[in-house]
């Protein structure tokens, strides 16, 4: 068994089984061995039935006395219900669509169960526990693998055990020096623990370095960027000092005045000879399209070509037409590009942006594909940066000689966070609404009663022009999660509802944007929608917000969704509906119900679930990270960076043997797309 071995290699993996690795991104035996667990079950605490308390997750093991099915949940579920004992007392379980249960399991067999007790009308439960015949049952310390179609948690488990004897052959990317320096464990024992933790103080050990090499190696690609393009070069140099102005002037509105201090700060940004290298952050419905207009007409004004990146389709195909209707009117032509489009359309816009003709580009990520040359390119926007990686980030920086750089976020970062991860950005903050915007009145609801008040308010508002959309956690029904989908939704409520609509993720391109187009139009009025809605979408006439299962959403989310309302100049409303009616649910609903404000909002959530879960890497657009987690691992982060710093300076290419094993990882992390000049 070697590292580089394919993962084929294995038994038990076939063709089939090696696709679904491949979604997971491992195709070697290392690529599986570098597959951290998410977290861990602390199988240690065996209990009898009679120790189980509540909220406390425990080993049990009892005789099955009695199956039962029947009777439906709050959603809808098919209930299973099952009565096991020991000698010192009885628990119930409780399984939803889970009749495959009755099938396996006979009243006497002797089974183990891992679960958390939770109480309901005083008595304790356990919902959806796992369990496996006594003989079989683990205990310990468990790993919990990310998985996928086809793979699941106990083949993991097993696969992890046969490699067990490779981690031996991986060898440490850092130098002694930084090892000792730092007091880390040495790699084997890293993995060793990371997979298979004898106890907590070891797996803290093994956290710790491999959280330190994860920032170790995103700093040097980081760094070495920076090092590489040169941030403090010349920009494309916009000599039209105030032709901005015109087109503020047309604007249907005034803008507002941290509006005003920002596009200032662009326009001084883009005349100097100093490349922009700028970010916007704003709350939702803050405005900060206009400002990307605003510059682009300046762009143009002064020959540059200017190009605008959205995430999504959806999004990238609103600002085109928002641009186009906003910049024609002034000689200015403006294209759009996608995945999506034919191949004879692509052409003619390809063909305009070389020679110049098209001077304004929106579209998706499309838009830093290889093809796509532009004749003088002088400013690059993304809009939503998080949602986009650095690398997508770099390739587009690279598109023109030095092209000035604007980035749009509404997720509200803390300046030390920021100053890590944009490097030397300038941040501009929009902190100010635009006039006029009531305040999103915000309800929480728990029972089926309210609900249906709730979808009754919906249909009068419908019925004096305005629309609606209702989010859902999930596409499709779930197996084990009570929660309803966006299918099941959608079902009900085109019963009551002319002019309903779906629109999930897992839809073609072409549907969905047909769907979002007719939505714009006033042609659909309630729209049933997972949270590809999340980002950016722009519909003033939508006016009631509808999220099903509130309780699966975080707070800042679910702030983003609230935002695709209330963008009009009438009331909007927001109703959460939550699954759930425990404290921090309730807690949770309150803050929604109160605030309004983006900053406020992320730094309760934090409180209440931890740092790690509202900076994910989903909402800072850098590579991937396994198991660093930037603002709770923060000091280590600091560490890991003045370390970076370090040995670039000793070492620019990374060139030096010792060095090897840290190059080969940054260039996986930043992928082959990009060089690094390294
Ligand atoms: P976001 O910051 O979320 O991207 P948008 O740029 O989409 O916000 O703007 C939200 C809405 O507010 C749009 O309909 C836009 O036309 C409008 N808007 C932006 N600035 C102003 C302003 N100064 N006065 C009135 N409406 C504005
Ligand atoms: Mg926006």
């Amino acid at each position: 068994m070697e590292l580089q071995d394919s993962i084929s290699t294995l038994k038990g993996v076939g063709p089939k089984k090696a696709e679904a690795f491949g979604r997971l991104g491992v195709k070697t035996l290392e690529d599986l061995i570098f597959t951290f667990p998410g977290l861990y079950e602390d199988r240690r605490n065996i209990l009898s039935i009679a120790m189980l308390k509540e909220d406390e997750e425990a080993v049990f093991t009892g005789k099955v006395e009695l199956v039962r099915t029947g009777g439906y949940s709050r959603r809808g579920r098919r209930i299973l219900k099952m009565l096991v004992s020991d000698d010192t007392g009885s628990v119930e379980l409780v399984f939803f669509n889970a009749s495959y249960i009755s099938n396996s399991i006979r009243t006497g067999d002797r089974l183990t169960f891992f679960g958390k007790p939770q109480r309901n009308r005083g008595r304790l439960q356990v919902v959806h526990p796992q369990f496996s015949r006594e003989s079989e049952a683990q205990t310990g310390i468990l790993p919990v693998y990310p998985l996928t179609k086809g793979i699941s948690q106990k083949e993991m488990r097993r696969l992890q055990q046969t490699l067990r004897p490779l981690y031996a052959k991986a060898e440490s990317i850092l130098n002694r020096e930084t090892e000792e320096k730092n007091r880390l464990c040495d790699t084997k024992f890293a993995i060793e623990n990371i997979h298979f933790p004898e106890d907590g103080v070891s797996l803290r050990a093994a956290k710790y370095r491999l959280v330190f090499e994860e920032f170790m190696v995103l700093q040097i690609g980081l760094q070495a960027f920076k090092l590489a393009s040169g941030t403090l070069c010349r920009g494309a140099e916009f000599d039209n000092p105030g032709a901005e102005r015109e087109y503020i002037d047309s604007l249907p509105y005034k803008l507002t005045a941290a509006q005003k201090r920002c596009a200032g700060e662009i326009a001084a940004d883009l005349e100097s000879e100093k490349r922009m290298n700028r970010l916007v952050q704003g709350d939702v419905g803050s405005g900060k399209t206009v400002l990307a207009e605003i510059a682009m007409y300046k762009a143009a004004k002064c020959g540059y070509q200017s190009v605008m990146m959205a995430p999504t389709e959806i999004l990238a195909y609103q600002h085109f037409e928002s641009l186009k209707s906003g910049l024609s009117g002034h000689g200015i032509v403006v294209g759009f590009l996608s995945g999506s489009m034919k191949a004879a359309e692509k052409r003619k816009v390809l063909e305009g942006l070389a020679d110049g003709s098209v001077q304004v580009l929106v579209g998706t990520h499309a838009v830093i594909q290889p093809e796509v040359s532009f004749n003088r390119l002088g400013l690059v926007i993304t809009d939503e940066q998080h949602r986009f990686g650095v690398n997508q980030r770099i390739l587009l920086k690279e598109k023109g000689e030095s092209p000035n750089i604007l980035l749009m976020t509404a997720t509200p970062i803390p300046r030390t966070l920021a100053v890590m991860i944009y490097g030397d950005m300038d941040i501009s903050v929009i902190d100010e609404m635009p006039p006029g915007r009531l305040p999103i009145c915000t309800r929480c609801a728990e029972d089926e009663r309210a609900r249906r008040q709730i979808y009754a308010f919906a249909k009068r508002q419908i019925a004096r022009g305005r629309q609606v959309y209702v989010v859902t956690p999930l596409i499709d029904e779930s197996e084990t999660m009570d929660v309803r989908s966006a299918q099941e939704v959608f079902g009900e409520l085109s019963e009551h509802f002319d002019r309903a609509a779906l629109l999930h993720g897992g839809m073609k391109q072409k549907e969905k944007d047909d769907i979002m187009t007719r939505f714009s139009r006033g042609e659909i009025d309630i729209l049933v929608a997972t949270v590809v809605i999340e980002v950016g979408i722009n519909v003033p006439n939508a006016t009631v917000m509808i999220i099903e299962n509130a309780e699966r959403f975080g707070l800042a989310q679910l702030h983003q969704l609230r935002g695709r309302v209330g963008r009009g100049s009438s009331q909007s409303y927001c109703f959460l509906i939550q699954g759930s009616d425990s404290e921090t649910a309730k807690k949770r609903g309150k803050i929604m119900e109160e605030s309004g404000d983006g900053f406020f909002i992320a730094e309760e959530d934090m409180k209440i679930r931890g740092p790690g879960e509202i900076f994910g890497t989903r909402q800072h657009g850098l590579p991937d990270m396994k198991l660093a987690d930037m603002v709770r691992h923060f000091e280590v982060l600091n560490t890991a960076r003045d370390e970076a710093k370090a040995i670039l300076a000793e070492d620019p290419g990374l060139t030096k043997p010792e060095n090897a094993g840290l190059k080969s990882r940054v260039n996986k992390l930043f992928g082959d797309d990009y060089s690094l000049n390294l």
